[in-house]
């Protein structure tokens, strides 16, 4: 399995940049997870849209979803010129109707239902999910092939279970979005202490932080994590691949 950063930011993206989405290969076969502003075009540095074979959606927030309306636009033009007649399925929540209706879009794109506390297989990847903590409702999601596993906790706040999901796992994207000093005051998020802590109890092999703070300094968060977690802690670098393998 073969893990690209897409984009790393929390809320809306820097210059030239894109919000926290992930690309995951395997056995040719490409997921998106996430696809917030910036994304479609910081995807297409690594694959053309039409290799695309599934989406996932976290949860409705603009900085997960912005350009989904694009990616339906690029299969529309797409099958226009006869190059691409595949349907691409979006599997997200349905708990918020009228956008999860607009998932499904004529035959270029079709929404599927992701529920909590579910087993799916989507291409090679066993799926699992779990509800966070958030304002809206959102699903962290484990992938395993082959006995690898990682799990993005998209965005939450701390709460208990997710140590449990993610129990063991070979790799952690976790959400760290506040420094320590901001914790209590903002709600749905954790920091990077959490996160570290959260990598500390599940006695995950290494962790990565995304959805990043738009202000301070970032190896700040690596810092915070470091103080509970004594594995491998880095910021998700986009453009970079992080290979889980046997
Ligand atoms: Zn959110």
């Amino acid at each position: 399995m073969k893990i690209i950063p897409l984009g790393i930011w929390g809320g809306y993206p820097k210059a030239n940049s894109a919000t926290s989405s992930f690309l995951i290969e395997d056995k040719g076969f490409h997921l998106l997870l996430d696809c917030g502003s910036g994304v479609l075009s910081s995807l297409q540095n690594y694959i053309s849209i039409d290799e695309l074979d599934a989406v996932i959606l976290t949860h409705f927030h603009h900085d997960h979803v912005a350009d989904i309306g694009p990616l339906q636009y690029s299969k529309l033009i797409q099958s226009q010129l006869n190059n691409d007649v595949k349907t691409l399925p979006i599997y997200a929540p349905n708990h918020e109707k009228d956008f999860f209706q607009k998932l499904t879009f004529n035959k270029h794109t079709k929404g599927k239902v992701l529920e909590e506390n579910k087993e799916y297989a989507i291409g090679p990847f066993v799926i699992h999910t779990i509800k966070t903590t958030h304002p809206a409702y959102c699903l962290a999601i484990k992938l395993t092939v082959e006995g690898q596993s990682v799990v993005f906790t998209a965005d939450t706040e701390w709460f208990v279970e997710l140590g449990s999901f993610s129990s063991m796992v070979d790799l952690l994207i976790s959400e760290s979005n506040l420094y320590k000093s901001f914790e209590g005051q903002i709600p749905g998020h954790m920091s990077g202490r959490q996160a570290g802590l959260l990598a500390k109890e599940a006695k995950v092999k290494k962790l990565i932080l995304t959805h990043l703070p738009h202000f301070g300094e970032l190896n700040q968060l690596v810092a915070e994590a470091k103080q509970n977690y004594k594995g491998e802690v880095e910021i998700a670098k986009v453009g970079k691949s992080y290979f889980l393998s046997n």
